[in-house]
């Protein structure tokens, strides 16, 4: 899950999955979504991080995936991000996690958090000691404005989002959910109080920044 800042693609290399972030590698697994947000880069035709390309022609396999990651002790964190939802991918991502986690000194996913309603079960325990950290993108402090914003493909995804969330909190060590200031009838303020009742952090984002 991202909102990159954008580049033209025309002037980019080819495609990239693994990239360096400030002292972060971001590994791209997958650039289907479970969303169509409306605020999405990819929409627009826009595929570029700062100057990585990260339209896949192919979906990278475990071993290319694991190979982006360099060398995982060099970096703050793995993140699994992309432009695109990583747990669409969840048991190459666990596989991935499993081979980087003796040598990466934390492992993040990016998510949207719907991973249980598009495995139709509760796939938080799999992320036990190999996710030490989950960024969830809540977006919205109510169904209705989720839905405006993200236009997700399945029904009833702002419940189960939050459902995963809570599921999570047993077996992720740290949890933060984020929202995008400044888009349309998304209030900061509620969607801060919507973290502090589940228990976990929260940040600001600005459109078209990653991280
Ligand atoms: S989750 Fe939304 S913003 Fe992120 S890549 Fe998918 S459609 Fe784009």
């Amino acid at each position: 899950m991202s909102s990159p800042r954008t580049s033209a693609i025309k002037t980019l290399p080819a495609q990239t999955i693994g990239y360096t972030l400030r002292d972060s590698r971001y590994l791209n697994i997958t650039n289907r979504c479970t969303l169509r947000c409306e605020f999405c880069p990819k929409f627009n035709g826009m595929w570029a991080v700062q100057d990585y390309q990260l339209r896949l022609d192919h979906e990278p396999t475990l071993e290319e995936i694991v190979a982006a990651a360099g060398n995982p002790e060099d970096y703050r964190e793995i993140v699994f991000c992309g432009l695109g939802e990583p747990t669409l991918r969840l048991y190459t991502l666990l596989e991935a996690a499993t081979r980087l986690r003796h040598r990466a000194k934390r492992i993040r996913l990016n998510t949207d958090g719907l991973a249980n309603l598009v495995y139709g079960r509760d796939v938080t325990p799999d992320m036990e000691g190999l996710i030490d950290a989950l960024s969830v993108s809540l977006n919205a402090q109510d169904d209705e404005t989720y839905n405006t914003h993200c236009r997700p493909k399945l029904p009833g995804a702002y419940e189960a989002m939050l459902d995963f969330v809570k599921c999570a909190r047993e077996f992720v060590p740290e949890i933060t959910l984020t929202a995008i200031d400044g888009l349309p009838g998304v209030d900061m303020a509620a969607c801060e109080k919507i973290a502090q009742r589940l228990r976990v952090g929260f940040r600001r984002r600005v459109l078209d920044v990653v991280g």
